[in-house]
C-alpha cells in the first residue's frame, strides 16, 4: 500500500470551530498512526470571503492543539494549474463555456457510487445532478474542481472530512473519471450534534478553538475530547496524544452522529489538569493569573515557581479550568485578602486574640512545613485553651477568605510564614473593629 497522505483543507472564511478541529485531528491522527504525511491546504479560492486573519487563526488554533503539519499549501498559489486542468477538461469535451464561466458536464445517463469507508455505498443517479461551474468568469476555480485537482496532485490517499461533504463526492468522482485519474479513498465523518441533537450552535460548542484556550481548557483535554467525538476505544475516556496516535484508525470511527457534551469536556479538563506536571501547570497558571489581573507579574514572581507549583496542585483539586484556578489563586499571592462579610461567628473575642498569639508563633516557626504548621496550630490551641475545631476554621478564613479549600496545613505551608502571620493579624484586627 502507498504511504498515507491526508490533508486538512479549511476555507479561511472564519475561525476554526469544533467541527473543523475534529476533522483536522482525525486526519492528523490517521497520518501519525500510519507514519504518513499530514498536509494543510488553505482553500482560499473564494477571494471575497477568505481573510488573512482567518488563516492566521487556523494556524494558531492548530499550533495550540499541537497538530503539526508536514506540508502546507494555499490554493490560490495553484490557479495556473487549475486553469490548465480546466482547459484539459474542455479539450476532452467534458467542460463547456457558458455565460463566461466554465461548466463541467455531468454525463447524461447512469449513476455514480461512492464507496465510503464510513458511510458505506452511496449511489446517485446522474439525472439528479446538475452541471457545475468549475471556473468562474473571473477564472477562479470552484471548490469541487480545485479540490479534485489538488487532492490528485498532492497524492492524497484518503480524504477524511465532515459528512456535510458527502453530497459533493459524486461530482468530484465524475471529475476524476473525466480526467482519467484514480480517486482517493473517502471517509466522511458523521456530524457533531448539540446536546438537543440538533445542529451544533454557538451556544453549544460551535465557538472557536481559541475560545477554549481563553476559557482555561487545556489542549490535552480538547484533543482528547475531540477524538472521542465520533471515535472510541472501548470505554477508555482519558487518552493521551501518544495513546491516540497508537490506537486511532478509521474502523474505530462511529457511523452515527456524535453529541457534544460540555460537561464531559469539563470533566476531561479536570482529569488533564490533575495529570499535568506541576511545574508546567505552575507556568500556565502564572500566565493566567497575570492575564486575568488576579495579580501583577511581580507578585507571581515573588512567590516563585516551586511554591506556585504547590499552590497549583492544591488549586486543581477543585478548579476544573485554568480560569477557575487563577481566579482562586489570590490567597497564595502576597498582599491582603478580603474577609467574607459573614465571618463574625468565627472571630469571637477569644479566637481573635488567639490569632494574634498564633501569628507570633508562626513568625518564629523553625520548620514552616505542613507538619510544622500543624504542630504550631495544635500547640497554640492547647495553650490558649481552645479546641482545634474552633481555631482551625478561623485560621482558614483569615488566610484564604474562604471556609472551604484544600488541607489547611499544606495550605499554610504553601503560603509561607510571612503571608500567614500578616493575614492572621489583619483578621484579628478586623474582627475587633467589626465588633466596634
Ligand atoms: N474547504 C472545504 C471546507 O472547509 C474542505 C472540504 C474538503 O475537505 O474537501 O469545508
Amino acid at each position: 500500500m502507498d504511504p498515507v497522505r491526508v490533508r486538512f483543507a479549511p476555507s479561511p472564511t472564519g475561525y476554526l470551530h469544533v467541527g473543523g478541529a475534529r476533522t483536522a485531528l482525525f486526519n492528523w491522527l490517521y497520518a501519525r498512526h500510519h507514519k504518513g504525511t499530514f498536509i494543510l491546504r488553505i482553500e482560499d479560492t473564494d477571494r471575497t470571503r477568505s481573510t488573512d486573519e482567518a488563516i492566521e487563526q487556523i494556524f494558531a488554533s492548530l499550533r495550540w492543539l499541537g497538530l503539526d503539519w508536514d506540508e502546507v499549501y494555499r490554493q490560490t498559489d495553484r490557479f495556473d494549474r487549475h486553469r490548465e486542468v480546466a482547459a484539459e477538461l474542455r479539450r476532452r469535451g467534458a467542460a463547456y463555456e457558458s455565460e463566461g464561466a466554465l461548466w463541467f458536464r455531468v454525463p447524461p445517463g447512469g449513476a455514480t457510487t461512492v464507496h465510503d469507508l464510513l458511510a458505506g455505498e452511496v449511489t446517485v443517479q446522474h439525472t439528479e445532478l446538475k452541471d457545475l461551474v468549475i471556473l468562474r468568469s473571473d477564472l477562479t476555480p470552484t471548490y469541487n474542481f480545485a479540490c479534485v485537482v489538488d487532492d490528485h496532485d498532492m497524492g492524497i490517499t484518503h480524504v477524511i472530512r465532515g459528512a456535510e461533504h458527502l453530497n459533493n463526492t459524486p461530482k468530484q468522482l465524475l471529475i476524476y473519471k473525466a480526467l482519467g485519474w484514480l480517486p482517493p479513498a473517502f471517509a466522511h465523518v458523521p456530524l457533531i450534534l448539540g446536546p438537543d441533537r440538533t445542529k451544533l450552535s454557538k451556544r453549544h460548542g460551535a465557538g472557536s478553538v481559541l475560545d477554549y484556550d481563553e476559557r482555561g481548557i487545556l489542549p490535552e483535554a480538547l484533543v482528547n475530547f475531540l477524538a472521542r467525538l465520533g471515535w472510541s476505544h472501548g470505554d477508555q475516556e482519558v487518552l493521551s496524544r501518544d495513546e491516540l496516535v497508537a490506537l486511532f484508525d478509521l474502523p474505530g470511527v462511529n457511523t452515527a452522529a456524535a453529541v457534544f457534551d460540555e460537561e464531559k469536556l469539563l470533566w476531561l479538563n479536570h482529569e488533564w489538569l490533575r495529570r499535568l506536571d506541576p511545574y508546567r501547570l505552575a507556568d500556565l497558571l502564572a500566565e493566567r493569573i497575570v492575564a486575568r489581573r488576579v495579580a501583577e507579574r511581580a507578585a507571581v514572581e515573588a512567590v516563585g515557581r516551586e511554591k506556585l507549583a504547590r499552590a497549583a496542585v492544591l488549586l486543581r483539586e477543585r478548579g476544573k479550568t485554568l480560569v477557575e484556578m487563577a481566579d482562586r489563586a489570590r490567597p497564595y499571592l502576597p498582599g491582603a485578602i478580603d474577609l467574607p462579610a459573614d465571618a463574625q461567628d468565627l472571630f469571637v473575642p477569644e479566637v481573635a486574640s488567639s490569632l494574634r498569639e498564633l501569628a507570633t508563633r508562626v513568625e518564629g516557626l523553625a520548620d514552616p512545613t505542613a507538619h510544622g504548621f500543624e504542630a504550631v496550630l495544635r500547640g497554640t490551641a492547647d495553650d490558649v485553651g481552645l479546641p482545634l475545631k474552633a481555631l482551625a476554621p478561623a485560621v482558614r478564613v483569615a488566610v484564604s477568605g474562604s471556609r472551604v479549600g484544600p488541607g489547611l496545613f499544606e495550605l499554610l505551608a504553601v503560603m509561607g510564614k510571612e503571608i500567614v502571620a500578616a493575614r492572621l493579624r489583619a483578621a484579628a484586627a478586623e474582627a475587633e473593629e467589626r465588633r466596634g
